[in-house]
């Protein structure tokens, strides 16, 4: 599998368009399909997300590709989260270090300039309008169908990308290969977006520099912060029961159900009742599959492969994180696609089944824990040990968002620092006296030993 020269990357969302970038820097000659028109010149379409919170892992990637430093000057860091109760208090509570901070960028405006990279370098060609119908299995060939011409055509390279998101033509198409797993499961919830504009002299309506959350256990309201000096809400609820979406049929039930729930947001979504009948509800699907490759020319990236529920905001991160690992796999086997693919499949599938798994842990972490006092205990006590011993201990957050280290480790990290935490938690007294309290270290050095006995 060496010498390949030219490939089709299908879909050119953000990690298509970032995928192509990276193989152009290689020197490939590569065909890039997206079946929307050119977003430049129709303007945005939207869909999912408005904003995103981009953290380390996909500030890697867009180092890699050369436009880490524009996308910054675009996006506005947001230091920790700002809970907002019932009756309209607020907590900060810090994701990281002083320093540390995820970023809110505009999903648009990411898209647009990977995809204004991509098309500045001469070996890299973007066909717009055309639909992927999938991989045909005899002939190892794409198949495309042009909007505006109706011409079906056939398309062959090297090396084909399926980076054409959950809903993927090209995994669809090889699912029904022997052997190959495949799951999809949605959550009971949908979302909504709604939005708070600028105040009248242009401030945020909010602290900017925060991720607004009001956790109402089984259900929660988050907003991020928009350049424009927006913040774009997202209402997460169950699609039925109780209290749900099917419940809000109405002008009436959706005021009630903010005035019950959201109080404080009403004065700040002047647009509320119109938005919410208008805006869609979406589901949150999860899909898991393996392997990601495919006869040795096809290879799934991005949420094609592993599309997972937004509560970590990890999905797009861990989509351009597999760029990252397979253009590093590239050069550790020097070329050998065999052995790339392989490796590139070992490894993240791992890696991506982990990090599913942390996103839905951490939807009950923000919808339900994040207002409640043990919880926040555990923050304080945990940013004191990473304090107190930076290298035995690191924040479960910190490792996700603030560093590379594999999604798999972090999982399994949580539950052992969940084990220390459910003896740390039962010390007497211990909401008043944790900072100086000697049985605390006592506990973490025990467990902390437990560990290297173990390992
Ligand atoms: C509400 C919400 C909030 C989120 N927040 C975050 C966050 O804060 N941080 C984060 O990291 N992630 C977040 N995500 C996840 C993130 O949006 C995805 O992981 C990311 O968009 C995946 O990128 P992708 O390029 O793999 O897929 P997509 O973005 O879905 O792009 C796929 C592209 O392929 C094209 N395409 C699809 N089918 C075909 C076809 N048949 N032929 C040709 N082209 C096709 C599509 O038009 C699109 O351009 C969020 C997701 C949701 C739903």
């Amino acid at each position: 599998m060496k010498n390949k020269e030219n490939a089709i990357v299908v879909g050119a969302g953000l990690v298509g368009s970032l995928w192509s970038i990276l193989l152009a820097k290689r020197g490939y000659k590569v065909d890039l399909y997206e079946q929307r028109s050119d977003v430049r010149k129709k303007g945005f379409i939207g869909g999912r997300s408005i904003n995103l919170a981009m953290s380390h892992r996909g500030w890697k990637a867009l180092e890699k590709a050369g436009v880490d430093q524009k996308i910054r000057e675009l996006s506005i860091p947001m230091h920790g989260r700002m809970m907002h109760s019932t009756t309209g208090e607020l907590t900060f509570q810090p994701y990281g270090k002083q320093n540390e901070a995820i970023y809110s960028v505009s999903r648009g405006g990411l898209n647009l300039e990977l995809l204004n990279i991509a098309d500045s370098f001469e070996n890299v060609t973007i066909n717009f309008d055309e639909k992927c119908l999938g991989i045909d299995t005899k002939t190892k060939t794409v198949g495309f169908s042009n909007y505006a011409t109706k011409e079906k055509t056939s398309q062959d390279a090297d090396l084909i990308f399926g980076t054409d998101g959950a809903f993927s033509a090209v995994r669809d198409s090889i699912q029904r290969r022997p052997r190959f797993n495949y799951s999809q499961d949605y959550l009971e919830h949908g979302y909504k977006e709604l939005s708070i504009p600028p105040l009248p002299n242009g401030d945020f309506a909010l602290d900017k520099n925060a991720l607004h959350i009001w956790p109402r256990g089984h259900f929660m309201l988050i907003a991020l912060p928009n350049i424009d000096g927006s913040f774009t809400c997202t209402l997460f609820l169950p699609f039925e029961g109780e209290v749900s979406f099917e419940k809000l049929t109405d002008n009436e039930t959706v005021l009630a159900f903010f005035e019950k729930y959201f109080a404080d947001t009403i004065p700040l979504i002047p647009n509320l009742l119109e938005e919410f009948s208008e805006n869609p509800t979406s589901g949150l699907v999860t899909v898991k599959c393996s392997p990601w490759s495919y006869a040795n020319k096809v290879m799934l990236m991005g949420d094609a492969s592993h599309a997972i529920v937004p509560f970590y905001g990890q999905g797009m991160n861990s989509g351009f994180e597999d760029c990252t690992v397979l253009d590093e796999l590239i050069d550790i086997n020097e070329g050998d696609w065999l052995e790339t693919f392989k490796e590139f499949n070992d490894a993240r599938i791992t890696d991506a089944n982990a990090i599913s798994e942390l996103a839905k842990r951490n939807f009950v972490e923000m919808r339900d824990s994040v207002g409640n006092d043990l919880f926040l205990l555990r923050k304080k006590i945990e940013k004191h040990l990473n304090k107190k011993y930076p290298k035995q201990f690191l924040p479960v957050y910190s490792m996700v968002s603030f560093s590379h280290i594999r999604y798999s480790e972090a999982l399994a990290e949580l539950d052992r620092q969940d084990k220390l935490f459910e003896r740390i938690l039962k010390i007497d007294d211990i909401k008043n006296n944790w900072a100086d309290n000697p049985q605390v270290d006592v506990v973490f050095l025990e467990w902390h030993e437990s560990f290297l006995i173990n390992n």
